[in-house]
């Protein structure tokens, strides 16, 4: 049996750029040395994260690569943000992820002028947080607030009879007016009465927050200085962990991490990986993820048998529109895979969470590149790249959730279809716990 190594560079594959007459991966192929060695090592395929057509969000394309049903488990960007800030979130409690914002009062309707309020930081954010968190602790329902980073922070409910299933405050647009709650359509009756019962919190909650931010002498002052007023707080992307089953329970696999963003470690967190113990940095040299990569190695030598090492950088070059940077970045990336090619009994999964398109600035829906390297099949391709994959892949195209099945098999850890050695028919080898007794 192998372990695992799953490298994620955020976002990485592209559309064609005509500056680069290819894409960034394309134009910087010919010179990625250790990774065109492990890619004619290995068989290569692409993935759509989650369905054809659909751009996944980072937090939904991660679930889906990690091969849980994004449709039945509702968990949202709110469970990550609380994971990824040191939060420990129980079965019954359901978390938002909030933004500060700078709204206008215009018809009995609050417009957004400003989704993250400037990006407030230091000790306005600190003191309007606090203002927040002494007018919700006198409610009757068990709520708590705590801010994260700049603008960004989480708000929980606590309770069985709440449900996440609900839309969001946020319209996650400029210019119109902030949305008023409402339970979602895809949901069951009983489910119905929960999520009523929520949004009557949220709107609650939200009322009087903004009766309290409006008048906040930290945001007279910010206006004064000619700053943007952080006078609502917007909630959106609710969930829980309720049911999730653990990387464990699901791959047999004893599971770590390692992530540059909170975001990417709440992620992590909620399926019950483990952090190894490393510095993490966005660094565009490429050494901060190579000594990442080499912790990872000692890591999966010791304690684990799988690591999520996760890169985040080539996506953010992508949003803002510099597939040059991006490919000069990828090219320092190459470094990382040095110390993998020495390596036995490893398999190695390097892809993407989902495509950037740094033409448009945003998450599109082609399909990503996937190698798996590890003294294993091969097929005849030679690049990391999007054009020679679809050409030659061994793989073929597949959704984001086989690539962990199809990793359990190539690292001799899946379970023929038939073999029925443990009640709850694993993916996995995994024998049951009734021995046979002769009296
Ligand atoms: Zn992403
Ligand atoms: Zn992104």
């Amino acid at each position: 049996m192998k372990n695992i190594l799953f490298i994620c560079i955020d976002g990485v594959g592209d559309e064609y750029i005509n500056d680069l007459m290819g894409t960034p991966l394309e134009y910087i192929s010919s010179d990625l040395d250790n990774l065109n060695k492990m890619v004619r090592e290995g068989i290569c395929g692409l993935h759509w994260p989650v369905k054809p057509g659909i751009p996944p969000s980072s937090d939904k394309a991660h679930l889906s690569l990690f091969g849980y049903d994004i449709e039945k488990h509702s968990i949202g960007r709110g469970v990550f943000e609380a994971l990824g800030a040191g939060l420990d979130l129980e079965e019954d409690e359901i978390a938002f992820r909030t933004n500060f914002a700078t709204v206008e009062e215009k018809n009995n309707n609050l417009i957004v002028r400003d989704r993250r309020a400037g990006r407030i930081k230091n000790k306005d954010v600190k003191q309007l947080s606090d203002a927040v968190r002494k007018e919700i602790k006198n409610m009757k329902e068990k709520i708590e607030f705590k801010h994260t980073v700049e603008h960004r922070g989480v708000l929980t409910i606590k309770g069985n009879s709440f449900s996440p299933e609900v839309t969001d405050i946020d319209p996650h647009q400029v210019g119109v007016p902030l949305l008023s709650p409402q339970p979602l359509e895809r949901i069951s009756k009983e489910e119905k009465e929960e999520a009523e019962k929520t949004c009557k919190v949220l709107k609650k909650v939200f009322k009087s927050v903004y009766q309290v931010l409006k008048q906040h002498p930290t945001n007279e002052k910010r206006k004064e200085e000619g700053k943007k007023p952080a006078n609502a707080l917007m909630a959106r992307g609710g969930g829980t962990i309720k049911n999730l089953p653990s990387f464990k329970e699901k791959w047999g696999l004893k599971a770590g991490y390692t992530a540059e963003a909170a975001l990417y470690k709440g992620i992590a967190k909620s399926v019950g990986m483990k952090p190894l113990n490393v510095k993490e940095k966005l660094d565009f040299s490429g050494k901060n993820e190579k000594e990442r990569t080499k912790k990872a190695l000692i890591a999966l030598k010791d304690d684990f048998d799988f690591i999520f090492l996760h890169i985040k950088l080539s996506d953010n070059f992508s949003h803002s529109k510099k597939p040059k940077k991006n490919a000069e970045f990828l090219k320092n990336l190459d470094k990382i895979f040095e110390p993998l090619l020495k390596e036995e009994d490893l398999l190695v999964i390097l892809t993407g969470d989902h495509s950037s398109s740094s033409k448009r600035g945003r998450h599109i829906s082609l399909p990503v590149p996937l190698l798996y390297w590890g003294d294993g099949p091969r097929d005849r391709c030679e690049t990391f790249t999007e054009g020679e994959i679809a050409d030659k892949g061994g793989i073929g195209i597949i959704r984001g959730k086989y690539i962990m099945p199809i990793a359990l098999d190539l690292a001799d850890r899946a379970e023929e279809l038939g073999i029925r050695t443990h009640p709850s028919l694993p993916l996995y080898k995994k024998l049951g716990k009734e021995y046979f007794e002769i009296h």
